[in-house]
């Protein structure tokens, strides 16, 4: 047996910072091992480690630029109330910076969102305000139209608002981008990322094509969304439970062309790779992170030019596991919602 490495000493002292805001991004890019071996995939698949930022989340990211860019142009100083509506990361995210630089925050969130979500927004210092469930955008009671309210009775706070601030995908053109860039000394083919408010996957796209026009860059929104290209794509009308990614509008952060080719995922794929991640990766992971491995597997089936040694294929992995604890990450929401627990893994051995 060879020598066991011991921790990482040479790295330790980029490891010591101001404050937990300096540990949003440079994430870890990770090579799956066995996921792709029993998918018969050859190409070099990694995944880029997105719930190793300090809030758990890609969306710290945006959530900093967002914050320091308002301060920079002088719309925003710490006292001051951070309004946002966010049933997801986003709500985290803000409510983290906020936290470590003395914001007032306020997310709105819908009622249909877990219990978990609200007692980590309480616990960084956040007011969450809970708004009536499937109601439509436009409605006055929506999360939307309830933190504009909120923005017009509070002096001095400020919408950020994830789904028009250029801020947002510019955190993955300059950020996540360049850090994809230098982790693969420049050696990448393919880049995989879901879309939501679509911040990531046109950051990425804009970000990578500078270094390489004939980079390939995969969007990836689930079956019952409207965000992929063409249209054709997304003609089933379906409730999906995967969180994160899909919409059902067009957020104006997201340039539905940047992406060079979409692919649609179902809930069932989805939930299944993201249990295969962590029980034959380690990977602790979300549901939208089990998206990218379904698309992985569509995109090699249509493109097999891309399926072979020599080919660096990177797949974005958004989220952490612990925010599902009580939905795809327990075996019994799993059955109850006629998924399949172990599809796929290969017996372990011992
Ligand atoms: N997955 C998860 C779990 C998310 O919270 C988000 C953010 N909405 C995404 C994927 C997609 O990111 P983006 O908003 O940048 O498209």
């Amino acid at each position: 047996m060879g020598e066991i490495k011991p921790t990482a000493a040479p790295f330790l002292g980029q490891l010591k910072s101001d404050s937990v805001a300096d540990h949003i991004g440079a994430t870890p890019l990770v090579r799956l091992n066995r996921v792709p071996e029993s998918l018969g995939i050859k190409a070099q698949i990694y995944a880029k480690l997105e719930y190793f930022n300090a809030g758990g989340s890609v969306k710290d990211r945006i959530a900093k630029r967002m914050v320091e860019k308002a301060e920079q142009d002088g719309l925003i100083k710490p006292g001051d109330t951070l309004i946002e509506a966010s049933s997801r990361n986003t709500g985290i995210a803000i409510a983290l910076m906020a936290a470590i630089k003395g914001y007032i925050c306020i997310i709105t969130l819908s009622e249909k969102m877990s219990l978990e979500k609200e007692q980590i927004l309480q616990a960084l210092g956040a007011k969450a305000v809970r708004t009536p469930a499937e109601v439509p955008i436009e409605s006055p009671d929506s999360i939307i139209s309830v933190a504009r309210r909120l923005q017009k009775e509070i002096p001095n706070s400020w919408i950020l608002d994830q789904y028009n601030n250029p801020e947002n995908s510019a955190a993955h053109e300059f950020g996540t981008a360049e850090e994809l860039w230098h982790q693969t000394e420049g050696k990448l083919d393919v880049v995989i990322s879901g879309a939501g408010t679509g911040g990531t996957v046109t950051g990425i796209s804009r970000g990578l094509k500078k270094h390489d026009p004939g980079l390939l860059v995969v969007g990836v929104d689930p079956v019952g969304s409207v965000l992929a290209q063409p249209d054709t794509l997304n003609q089933i009308k379906s409730e999906y439970k995967v969180e994160g990614i899909g919409y059902d509008f067009v957020p104006a952060v997201l340039d539905q062309s940047a992406p060079d080719m979409w692919i649609k995922t179902t809930d069932k794929d989805s939930f299944q790779f993201a249990r295969r991640l962590a029980r034959d990766e380690g990977l602790l992971c979300g549901g939208s992170a089990g998206a990218m491995i379904a698309a992985l597997v569509q995109f090699v089936d249509q493109h097999p030019e891309y399926n072979e040694q020599d080919k660096v294929v990177v797949v974005i992995l958004p989220d952490g596991l612990r925010n599902y604890l009580t939905k795809f990450a327990s075996d019994d929401w799993m059955e109850q919602n006629g998924y399949q627990v172990d599809v796929g893994s290969e017996e372990r051995k011992g």
